[in-house]
């Protein structure tokens, strides 16, 4: 299978707003976009987008996984980025729309057909570097997607980053381009000096998050994980999980969790970790390196509860088992 993002389907849907109000949606070509080279995107990074999954149910029916989310946290990040705003109303029925042309395609899990809302400042106008675009394009690209864990799930090595951040603490709960491109170099740079599979940014000692995942430590019958903020990413599959994890007794603990407090409950044996997003939904996280020292989480292996609470939330988003807070929405 190619790899994760890289197949896409063949057409997009896709809005403009011209600076007065949103067009009708339009079937475009997948492969293909038009911008002005002056487009405030290319130049200011204003742009945002989204990440959210559809999969065959059991009887053939397709449903979306909490689409109301993402569609909010878009509105959010949009928002933030001083783009265009747009009705959740019009998105959603893009998506939907988008996804039941395609139905057909939509693989069986564990395969889906992973969906790309992404909106961007598209005002030809280089002279706005702080002023926001009047302009934008939104489009739903649609990325069907394999298994994330064929050939095994395997414990993520993470290298702990305490003196730079993943990017400015303002932005953190902003979906948009620029926080990866900050997030790069040090991710780059873990990779090559410590062969980390990522990097967990915790500026001042403050455990946050990875590039593109947020970070939950398991320890007995309490998951652990920072409570909300706008340095990080407020992630759909994080707030699932913790759903899944209070309905089954567990305490689920949101506050601050320092670095210190983590490499004192890592050595435990039975101490668990792992980073929650929607490609992969819940990855064991096996070794810490902090300050060149390497720290081995519980076991360093995949451990149980994560394996549980991923294949409970698969077997939601699958249909094997009850929906019983309503996340699924049927195209
Ligand atoms: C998308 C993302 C997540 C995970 O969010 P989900 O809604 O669970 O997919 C976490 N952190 C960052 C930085 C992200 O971009």
């Amino acid at each position: 299978m190619s790899s994760f993002g890289s197949v896409f389907l063949p057409e997009m849907i896709s809005a403009v707003f011209d600076g007065s109000e949103w067009q009708a949606p339009e079937w475009v070509p997948s492969d293909r976009l038009t911008l002005h080279p002056g487009a405030h995107v290319l130049h200011y990074s204003s742009t945002c987008f989204e990440g959210l999954k559809a999969f065959r149910q059991p009887d053939g029916r397709i449903a979306i996984f909490r689409m109301d989310q993402n569609i909010a946290r878009m509105a959010q990040s949009s928002h933030l980025l001083y783009l265009p705003e747009f009705e959740p109303q019009a998105l959603a029925d893009m998506i939907t729309t988008a996804v039941s042309r395609y139905a057909d395609e939509i693989p069986t899990p564990p395969e889906s057909l992973y969906i790309r809302p992404t909106h961007m400042g598209t005002e030809p106008c280089i002279g706005k570097a702080a002023a926001p675009s009047l302009q934008s394009l939104l489009f739903v690209l649609l990325s069907p997607v394999g298994d994330y864990f064929a050939g095994g799930a395997k414990a993520l090595r993470l290298l702990v980053e305490q003196s730079a951040a993943r990017c400015a603490p303002h932005m953190g709960m902003v979906k948009s381009g620029g926080n990866y491109a900050s997030a790069m170099h040090p991710t780059m740079e873990a990779r090559k000096q410590f062969n980390a599979d990522q990097v967990l940014f915790a500026p001042g000692g403050d455990v946050q998050e990875t590039g593109a995942a947020n970070f939950l430590l398991i320890d007995g019958n309490e998951i652990i994980t920072k409570a909300l903020d706008s340095s990080f990413l407020h992630g759909v599959t994080r707030s699932s999980i913790l759903t899944l994890a209070r309905d089954r007794g567990m305490t689920v603990s949101e506050r601050e969790l320092t670095v210190a407090e983590l490499v004192e409950r890592a050595s435990k044996p039975g101490c668990e970790a792992a980073l929650s997003g929607t490609a992969a939904v819940l990855t064991s996280v096996g070794t810490l390196i902090i300050d060149g020292e390497e720290h081995t989480i519980g076991s360093g292996e995949p451990g149980p509860v994560v394996q549980s609470l991923r294949e409970e939330l698969n077997n939601i988003q699958w249909g094997k088992t009850e929906d019983r807070h309503g996340w699924l929405t049927y195209v």
